[in-house]
């Protein structure tokens, strides 16, 4: 590990225009586990059911259970790790241009990242697609304990988590906007990605294809390590911490 960290150390320095890509792993270290862990509570509620638009429309009360139970307790304790500090840390001196996240966590805005693509949406911001008010999530939670399911208490109508369901398009000015991050980078971070989704596992080989350095940070083997001039298959935060002064 000492060795591939002052690899990453020297890439970083070496480095003029940073653009990171993280996905659920990232997040995984402030208490939000990921779709493919083992944890049961989360398991517990089927993200093809509450997370698929269609589902969503005939039944808001499977998504709003799993908000109570699930979404809401982990969301309001988790807290940005040392690996989105360091992201953050990144962009403040000049070096990192974005944070490309498929993440809806909104924990690299807490942490002090500026230009975040959120290319799923965030699940903290949440809206009327009756009226188009917007609410947060504890004016959320504290709507659900008086109606169940919540509606919006300006017009009645559902209320939906920002987010870009399964059978939704990803927002294309977003997308677009990544693109064109991947496309001008001079190293491509992946942190915490099993690159196996659209459009994770097309932007590392397009910033390879564009000159780009790549580093792959993930616990576990991706398809695209291949790819990549250098892999850690370690912890984000053990990874990322140090780069900032964080002992490791
Ligand atoms: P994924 O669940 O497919 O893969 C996560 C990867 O993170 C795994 O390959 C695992 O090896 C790695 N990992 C786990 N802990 C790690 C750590 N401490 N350090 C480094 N790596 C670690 O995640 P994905 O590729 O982002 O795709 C999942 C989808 O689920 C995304 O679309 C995302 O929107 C959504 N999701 C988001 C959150 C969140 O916002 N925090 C959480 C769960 C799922």
């Amino acid at each position: 590990m000492a060795v591939e960290q002052t690899e990453v150390q020297a890439l970083v320095d070496s480095a003029e225009r940073v653009a990171a890509f993280t996905g659920a792993g990232i997040s995984a270290e402030s208490g939000i586990p990921t779709y493919r862990g083992d944890d049961g509570v989360w398991n517990k509620y089927d993200p093809a059911k509450y997370a698929e638009i269609g589902n969503f429309l005939a039944d808001p009360a499977y998504y709003w259970s799993f908000f109570r139970e699930v979404r809401y307790p982990v969301l309001r304790n988790a807290r940005p790790n040392p690996a989105h500090l360091a992201l953050a840390r990144l962009e403040q001196q000049g070096k990192l241009s974005a944070v490309i996240t498929q993440n809806i966590d909104g924990l690299h805005q807490e942490a002090g990242s500026e230009k975040v693509l959120e290319l799923h949406g965030n699940t903290r911001r949440i809206s009327c697609l009756g009226c188009g008010m917007g609410y947060s999530l504890d004016q959320v939670h504290h709507r659900l304990e008086e109606k169940f399911p919540p509606d919006c208490p300006a017009c009645g109508g559902v209320l939906k988590p920002e987010v870009v369901f399964f059978g939704e398009s990803l927002p294309m000015e977003v997308l677009d906007d990544a693109v064109e991050e991947t496309r001008s980078c001079d190293l491509f971070l992946v942190v915490g990605s099993s690159l196996v989704v659209q459009p994770a596992a097309s932007l590392p080989p397009l910033a390879v294809e564009s000159g780009a350095r790549l580093v792959i940070i993930n616990r576990d083997p991706t398809p695209l390590d291949r790819l990549a001039h250098l892999v850690l298959h370690e912890k984000a935060s053990d990874v990322l911490g140090p780069l900032i002064g964080l002992p490791d």
